[in-house]
């Protein structure tokens, strides 16, 4: 988990929501990545969908790894994992918003899909969030993003709207 910490990180540092992976197979490493979607332009190309691939290059059958990731995966990715028959899923936080493996949905535990994946929650959780929180303070603060700029649109067309008024009264 540390390592998937290590991949959030540098997903901060670009400017993607920080959330990291890695997959580990028979005690090794095969795989590590962070969330791309804005440097790819891909919707699917969060840090699991991209270890998910890596990993099984030579083979889709994924049932003796361990995919590791900082946040609880959402619906699209808990998908792939059933589909990629993964063993075991260890994440860091919850996500309330989107997760889908115990917050909002349950799919890697529902018994009307042809394969269950092992669940570990809650490793390393405060770390794990800590960094979705600074990343999200920080673009509501800082540099203009949609937030921002909608703030600076209703800025000018306040200032706008309020100078005609002036010279009219
Ligand atoms: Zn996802």
């Amino acid at each position: 988990m540390r390592l998937a910490l290590e991949e959030a990180s540098l997903a901060f540092s670009e400017g993607e929501v920080p959330v990291g992976a890695v997959l580990v197979r028979d005690g090794q490493v095969v795989a590590r990545a962070h969330n791309c979607r804005e440097k790819s332009g891909d919707p699917t190309a969060h840090a699991e969908t991209i270890v998910l691939r890596a990993g099984a290059e030579n083979n889709w059958r994924l049932t003796d790894a361990t995919l590791y990731v900082t946040k609880e995966p959402c619906v699209m990715c808990a998908g792939a994992m059933v589909n990629a028959r993964l063993k075991k899923l260890v994440y860091g936080c919850r996500d309330p918003k989107g997760g889908a493996v115990d917050s909002l949905y349950k799919i890697l535990s529902d018994k009307r899909l042809n394969h269950q994946v092992e669940v570990v929650s809650g490793v390393l959780e405060k770390e794990c969030a800590d960094i979705l929180t600074r990343f999200f303070k920080a673009r509501r603060g800082g540099r203009v993003v949609e937030g921002g700029g909608l703030e600076n649109r209703c800025g000018g067309n306040s200032t706008e709207g309020s100078n005609p008024s002036l010279s009219a009264s």
